[in-house]
């Protein structure tokens, strides 16, 4: 019997599939992990898992600035997570298309406008062009 064929753990095992063995039981740790807290996600009221729908989202965004090329997918445990807004019937809205802050296209709260220095001029001027092609002078 050839000794690469060993049992796993053996005492003939070389240092070097020592480590390999090691990185796999850490490897499953881990997994065994995520899948826990995963579990442990599934059963958290809406509201909680809203929160941490904007975690994921975060982290996404940041991926993407970044250029990464492992782009975290969305995870099972959020997947149907409703916008949850009270609307005008009384009912939690229901939809399920949510922008990062977790709530959908109607329930977001309204723009508080351009936040840096760069973004309040560009804004001014978009509002000089808009005015100057309706053929309105700006001064
Ligand atoms: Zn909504």
């Amino acid at each position: 019997m050839p000794a690469a064929s060993a049992s796993w753990g053996g005492d003939d095992m070389g240092r070097h599939s020592k480590a390999v063995a090691e990185f796999w039981v850490t490897i499953r740790e881990i997994e065994e992990r995520k899948r826990q807290f995963e579990d442990w996600a599934a059963d958290l009221p809406d509201d909680q898992k809203r929160t941490l729908h904007r975690a994921h989202a975060l982290k996404r965004q940041a991926a993407i600035e970044a250029g990464r090329f492992y782009i975290p997918k969305r995870p099972d445990y959020l997947r149907n997570l409703t916008c949850g807004a009270r609307t005008r019937s009384g009912q939690p809205c229901r939809m399920t298309a949510l922008f990062p802050n977790g709530r959908c296209i109607w329930h977001g709260g309204k723009s508080t406008g351009p936040k840096t220095k760069a973004g309040r001029e560009r804004a001014l001027e978009n509002l000089k062009l808009g005015r100057l092609k309706r053929g309105k002078s700006w001064d």
